[in-house]
C-alpha cells in the first residue's frame, strides 16, 4: 500500500502526529511492533500533562482518536526505510509499503543495568514497572537505581507500598525536576545513597540483596526488589545511516524536526534534543503533522 505519511511508532508522539495528519486530509499508516502506547503504559499518574490521566488512558484515547480519524494501524516491525523515486519505501518482515513522507516516532526503551543477577531475577524481584509491581513489595525494602526523573518518580510510587526505598545513585547530585526532587526529598521512606553503583543482584528463589560499591567500598544491602531506571536508549536501528545520530544513538534533526534525509522527520524520545516531557512530545508531533501537510500541498 502507498500512504501520504507513514508514522513509525504508536507511542504518544506517533499517535498524536498520525491523528493530526489524518485530520488534515492525508492518508496515514502507523506501524508498531509491540503494544501501542510506548513507555507511558507503565505510568499510572502522568506528570505535567494536561488532564493528568493515566498513561494507559492517554494512549487508548489517542489510539481511538487515530482510528476514528481513519489512520491505518499496522502491527509490523519496520526493518528499513529507504528512498524510492522521490518518495520512500518502508520495509517490514511482511513486505514493503510506499510513503511520500516518513515520521520516525519509535521512542526509546529502558536501558539495562547490565549486572549479574539482573536477567536471572527478572520477575522475581527485578522489575522496571513500579506501578505494576509495587503492591507485591508491600512493607518490603527495595532499591531503585538511577538519579533522574524516572528514578525519583518511580521511587515515589514504590514509597506508597514499601517499607523503605533506597535510591542508589552513582553521582553526587540528582538530575531531576524540582517538584520530583522536593517530593522525594521530603518523603520519610525514601533515602539516597550517593556515589554508589550496584555490582550484582543476589538471592535464592527471589532477590535478597544487592552488592554495591559505595564510596569505593563493597557493601551488601538486603532488599526484596530492584528497580533500575538508568536512562533510555533510542529505538532507531532501522533508520537509514544517512540520518546522523548523537553519541547516544538519537536521531539528529534540524529546528523543523526534519532529518538530514528530506521528507523523513523524527519526533519524541528517538530524537536528539527531546526534552523528555510528554507535553513536548505531543507538541513536536503536532508541529510535524502540520509541516508534512504543508510539504505535500
Ligand atoms: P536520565 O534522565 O537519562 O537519567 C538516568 C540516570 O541514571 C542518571 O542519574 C544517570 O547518572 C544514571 N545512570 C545512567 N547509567 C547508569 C549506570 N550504568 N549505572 C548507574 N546509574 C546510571 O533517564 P530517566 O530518568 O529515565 O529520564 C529519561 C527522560 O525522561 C528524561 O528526559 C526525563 O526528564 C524524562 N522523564 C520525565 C518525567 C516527568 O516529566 N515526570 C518522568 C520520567 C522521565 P548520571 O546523572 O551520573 O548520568
Amino acid at each position: 500500500m502507498n500512504y501520504d505519511v507513514v508514522v513509525i511508532g504508536e507511542g504518544i508522539s506517533g499517535l498524536t502526529c498520525a491523528g493530526h495528519a489524518r485530520r488534515a486530509g492525508l492518508s496515514v499508516a502507523t506501524f508498531e511492533a509491540n503494544l501501542f502506547g510506548g513507555l507511558v503504559l507503565n505510568v499510572n499518574e502522568l506528570d505535567g500533562y494536561p488532564g493528568a490521566e493515566s498513561g494507559t488512558d492517554l494512549a487508548s484515547r489517542l489510539m481511538q482518536a487515530a482510528a476514528e480519524a481513519g489512520v491505518t494501524s499496522i502491527q509490523e516491525e519496520i526493518t528499513a526505510v529507504r528512498p524510492a523515486g522521490g518518495a520512500f519505501e518502508v520495509v517490514t518482515g511482511a513486505g514493503n509499503h510506499g510513503a511520500r513522507q516518513v515520521v520516525i516516532a519509535s521512542g526509546a526503551r529502558l536501558k539495562k543495568l547490565g549486572v549479574p543477577g539482573e536477567a536471572e531475577f527478572e520477575g522475581r524481584g527485578v522489575s522496571t514497572c513500579a506501578d505494576c509491581d509495587a503492591p507485591m513489595f508491600q512493607n518490603e525494602d527495595v532499591v531503585v537505581v538511577g538519579g533522574g526523573d524516572s528514578a525519583m518518580q518511580e521511587a515515589l510510587v514504590l514509597a506508597n507500598f514499601c517499607r523503605s526505598v533506597r535510591v542508589v545513585h552513582r553521582g553526587d547530585k540528582l538530575r531531576v525536576q524540582r517538584h520530583l526532587a522536593d517530593r522525594a526529598g521530603a518523603h520519610p521512606k525514601i533515602s539516597v545513597m550517593w556515589k554508589s553503583t550496584v555490582e550484582a543482584i543476589l538471592g535464592g528463589k527471589m532477590v535478597e540483596k544487592v552488592r554495591l560499591r559505595h564510596d569505593g567500598k563493597i557493601e551488601k544491602i538486603a532488599c526484596a526488589g530492584v528497580f533500575a531506571y538508568v536512562g533510555l536508549e533510542p529505538s532507531a536501528g532501522f533508520a537509514p545511516p544517512e540520518i546522523g545520530r548523537d553519541a547516544g544513538g538519537h536521531l539528529l534533526t534540524n529546528d523543523a524536526l526534519e532529518t538530514a534525509m528530506p521528507g523523513v522527520w523524527a519526533i519524541g524520545a528517538v530524537r536528539a534534543g527531546y526534552s523528555g516531557l510528554l507535553r513536548d512530545a505531543a507538541a513536536e508531533a503536532e508541529r510535524v503533522a502540520k509541516a508534512v501537510r504543508d510539504r505535500l500541498d
